[in-house]
């Protein structure tokens, strides 16, 4: 990830708008970083190591930031708490888990790719705040839980695996007891066993807003959880970069 993000700052990176107020949006959340003790421990980003969580911040307007925060980090910190308890997911709580995955991502690759264009679609910002588009009905929602937090760490997981440059689907992590992937429905098999894979309707629906999916708790420990998905994001990231360049070169529909 680079460092030096200066240059970043006149242009909100999310909605692409110049010259509004700006603020600093913490890659990883805040409430995540709290709830993983990973503050002091530092984070995984796909090889890298003990990056300082509350370090890896990116310039956002301040719209933008109080949106994230208000339609993406709060109800998605709710919903770890339901998954964790094993309340389990609707299929609105699948889009929104896959959105929030998004939003990790895609300011990980922004901060990476200043002078890229993260899709000739929407900003980051529609991306992740509107509902999924017809894309929806092809992804693939995968979820594990973790038994037991190994205490020689002194912190719970808080990483991300997909080390995709093209794709902007595919993003897996271990956060907290959760292990979470999403991706393209065709690459089903590359998912390893332990995660329960949720097929997200092709749109919201009343009749799928009850807790439909109720991931297992199928990682003896958070080590297993991350060497496993860590592992596989390495086949499933090449798998996504393949298809997304195949699309692009097709000219059929916009990867991202
Ligand atoms: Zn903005």
């Amino acid at each position: 990830m680079s460092t030096n993000l200066g240059h970043l700052k006149a242009r909100c990176a999310a909605c692409e708008r110049r010259d509004v107020p700006m603020n600093k949006e913490h890659i990883f959340p805040q409430w995540l970083i709290e709830r993983t003790g990973t503050n002091a421990t530092g984070i995984r980003w796909g090889a890298k190591r003990d990056v300082p969580a509350l370090a890896a911040t990116f310039p956002l307007c301040e719209q933008c930031n109080r949106d994230f925060g208000e339609y993406l980090e709060g109800p998605t910190a709710r919903l770890f708490d339901e998954i964790e308890a094993g309340a389990g997911l609707s299929d609105n709580d699948a889009e929104l888990l896959v959105r929030w995955l998004w939003k990790i991502k895609g300011l990980a690759w922004i901060a990476d790719h200043p002078d890229g264009q993260y899709s000739s679609k929407y900003t980051l910002r529609e991306r992740v705040l509107l509902p999924i588009d017809e894309i929806r009905g092809h992804l693939t929602l995968g979820v594990a839980l973790i038994a037991e937090i190994r205490k020689e760490y002194g912190d719970l997981p808080m990483g991300v695996d997909a080390v995709t440059e093209h794709d902007a689907i595919f993003v897996s992590g271990v956060f907290s007891r959760i292990a979470v992937m999403t991706l393209v429905a065709n690459f089903e098999h590359l998912v390893p066993v332990q995660f329960a894979r949720y097929p997200l309707a092709s749109g919201r629906h009343d009749l799928t807003a009850g807790k439909l999916f109720y991931p297992p708790i199928s990682f003896r420990d958070d080590v297993e959880a991350v060497g496993v998905t860590y592992f596989s994001s390495l086949h499933l990231s090449r798998a996504h970069d393949e298809f997304a360049i195949a699309m692009l070169d097709s000219g059929s529909t916009d990867a991202g």
